[in-house]
């Protein structure tokens, strides 16, 4: 079980992990490589599918998986108990973290990564998100899901076979509404279908781009060699987007991060899905991030939540495209 506990100096509810303080081996291999107890199985290699809880979906050809998704043994968010807000003291503010927590299994392959996945596998992962998230977009009182994969120890992945998770709760997370809040203060049309054209009429800070995307280092990137994906229809839910357009994604997503992998090598990296929250009514344009980890936030970035790059986005992204070009 988690609880929502409210931070009130910042209005950011927090997740507090009540059955997670089981797992202290957790922190004990924090400084080691990913994947410290050789005896155990990988649960989520081909074979050891009872290991996990029975899967949600699986997608692929015949008796053969491709993509797979289980809910999470270690769920962040469960259970279906309203969001309402217990005051249990001036500044002691809860509320149940209900909601959904699933894995998704990217491939049953299990020394691979993302960056690997053939044009066809990269997009049945995103159709797969799709499929969940229209799944999730269905359930009373929740109101956001964060789709996210997290590759290598320093971005957070406990397991090296290759996953993401799958978050739904019953609030809007704070990236998410300041992000609305862009969205709105922009005047006249879409932000992000405004950003295609920007950058496109720029030209130097664009990656990749195809009939259904657009991949730039974006002009105010925060991280050095973050990117930012954005499909070129307009659609504010992810779970809305066509087949095909979730297809381009996944090869978008897939081709970035190779591009990554050539200029900075087998470095860990997150992928960040975003879109609208559901039964929401503002613009918003459904987009992912992906932000190496090439450097960690240090006392000043976490003190006064401004980012410092080192690496303009104009220099990352003509360095992304000139390894493109010669793979
Ligand atoms: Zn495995
Ligand atoms: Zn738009
Ligand atoms: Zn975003």
């Amino acid at each position: 079980m988690s609880q929502l506990r409210l931070d009130p100096l910042t209005g950011r509810w927090i997740v507090i992990s009540l059955d997670r303080a089981d797992r202290p081996t957790d922190f004990a291999h924090r400084q080691l490589a990913v994947e410290a107890d050789p005896d155990r199985p990988c649960p989520f290699c081909p074979g050891h599918e009872e290991s996990t809880p029975p899967a949600l979906e699986t997608y692929g050809p015949r008796g053969d998986w491709l993509v797979r998704v289980v809910p999470n043994r270690f769920p962040a968010f469960s259970g279906n108990e309203p969001m309402v807000v217990d005051h249990l003291g001036p500044v002691f503010t809860q509320a149940p973290a209900s909601g959904i927590h699933e894995v998704l299994v990217l491939t049953p392959e299990h020394g691979a990564s993302f960056a690997d996945l053939s044009d066809a596998h990269a997009g049945l992962v995103v159709a797969a998100i799709r499929d969940r998230l229209a799944e999730h977009s269905a359930v009373p009182g929740l109101r956001y899901s964060q789709a996210i994969v997290n590759a290598g120890r320093e971005a957070g992945a406990s397991l090296v076979h290759p996953h993401g998770q799958l978050l739904a709760m019953s609030f809007i997370p704070r990236e998410i509404s300041d992000e609305q809040a862009g969205f709105a203060r922009f005047e006249g049309s879409c932000l992000l279908c405004t950003t295609i054209e920007a950058e496109e009429a720029v030209g130097h800070r664009v990656v990749l781009s195809d009939d259904h995307v657009l991949v730039v280092c974006p002009y105010w990137s925060a991280t050095a060699y973050e990117m930012l994906v954005i499909p070129r229809a307009h659609e504010a839910h992810l779970h809305y987007a066509t087949p095909s357009e979730a297809t381009a994604v996944g090869r978008a997503v897939r081709t970035a991060l190779q591009l990554i992998r050539e200029r900075l090598g087998d470095i860990a990296y997150n992928v960040v899905f975003h879109a609208a929250p559901y039964r929401s009514e503002g613009v918003f344009h459904w987009h992912v991030h992906l932000l190496p980890k090439v450097t960690t936030q240090a006392g000043f970035e976490l003190g006064t939540g401004v980012p410092i790059n080192i690496c303009p986005p104009e220099v990352a992204a003509d360095e992304l495209r000139a390894v493109g070009a010669s793979v």
